[in-house]
């Protein structure tokens, strides 16, 4: 019996760990390797770590966690978690049964990528989720917003504000952009039927008719999942982002199922490794004052269907 199981092992799930570390608690970081910004040479925005690829970072802190003898590792995943607090019971995909008197979830996202040839080759390189993340990388270059949705607009205006003068918006077939607004802001609408991205330096997008278009980076909200993760499976109660669900969570994250906390991507709608690890820290104070004292943090009331 672990007092914690963390389903998740990387930016959220290690973060809530350390705290755990250091009350000498029994903590299972269970993980399968692949966090959401793995293709991306480099993490930005992260203050001591600026311009560092996301896996050295990671191995920084998975070196913090080997001196506390009551961390361990499982390279696994579950893909189901039962029981109740103080008798949690985590299948491993392997075939292994761990009990937990608590479960933190940090398990992430996925994201959903338009369909469209070539998007998923570039992703985290040449196509961008975030320009607080890589915008500066390009800045004063022609960028590009890949409409997924109307928060192509917001994209779209935040980076001909302080990023770049010369932006477009592929408009990609999708409704309810303000093309006004943007005309207005001195930002370019392209409404071209799409054909396909190819990733060089920057990226050349081919259209069915007329000339090809080149930008530095093209940004894109990706729309994101949670279909069949740990977090669906225990039926801890969501909210809807503009992007996608997101565990609901109160201050210390605590979710709706007494036991059960959550952080990082998962329990957001807006995504940065710095929430994640401030968010993870958060769930795993939570999480040990939940264990000596039962009733400090109680769970979050259940909204009703
Ligand atoms: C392309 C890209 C680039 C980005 N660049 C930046 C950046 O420069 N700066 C920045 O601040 N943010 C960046 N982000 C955002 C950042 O990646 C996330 O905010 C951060 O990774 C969230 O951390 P997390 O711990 O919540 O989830 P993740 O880092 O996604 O980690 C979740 C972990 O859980 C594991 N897992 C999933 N399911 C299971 C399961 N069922 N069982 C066991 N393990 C499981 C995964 O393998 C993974 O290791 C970027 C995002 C993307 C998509």
């Amino acid at each position: 019996m672990f007092d914690v199981v963390i389903v998740g092992g990387s930016f959220a799930g290690l973060s809530a760990a350390l705290q755990l570390a250091r009350a000498s608690r029994s903590v299972l970081i269970m993980d399968d390797g692949h966090p959401r910004n793995r293709m991306s040479p480099a993490a930005h925005g992260v203050p001591g770590w600026d311009g560092v690829p996301p896996a050295e970072i990671l191995i920084r802190f998975r070196a913090d966690l080997a001196g506390y003898p009551t961390v361990s590792f499982l390279n696994d995943r579950t893909d189901d978690i039962s029981g109740a607090v103080d008798a949690f019971e985590v299948t491993t995909q392997s075939g292994e049964c761990i009990r937990a008197r608590r479960i933190i979830l940090t398990h992430g996202v996925r994201d959903i990528l338009p369909d469209l040839p070539g998007v998923g080759d570039a992703w985290g390189l040449t196509v961008l989720h975030c320009p607080y993340c890589h915008g500066y990388e390009v800045k004063g270059r022609p960028l590009a917003v890949l409409a997924t949705g109307p928060m192509a607009a917001h994209q779209a205006h935040m980076l001909r504000a302080d990023w770049s003068e010369d932006v477009t918006v592929l408009v990609n077939g999708v409704d309810g952009l303000d093309q006004q607004a943007l005309s207005a802001a001195r930002i370019r609408v392209d409404a071209r039927t799409f054909l396909r991205l190819e990733s060089g330096d920057g990226i050349r997008v081919t259209f069915q008719d007329g000339p090809a278009a080149d930008f530095a980076a093209i940004f894109i909200a990706p729309k994101v999942d949670l279909a069949g993760s740990p977090a669906v499976r225990l039926g801890v109660g969501m909210s809807d982002g503009p992007m996608g669900p997101y565990v609901r969570t109160g201050p210390m994250q605590q979710t709706d199922i007494p036991g059960v906390f959550a952080a990082g991507d998962l329990a957001t709608p807006m995504w940065n490794v710095n929430f994640a690890v401030g968010d993870g820290a958060r769930a795993g104070a939570g999480c040990h004052q939940s264990l000596l004292f039962p009733d400090f943090i109680p769970a979050l009331e259940k909204e009703a269907a």
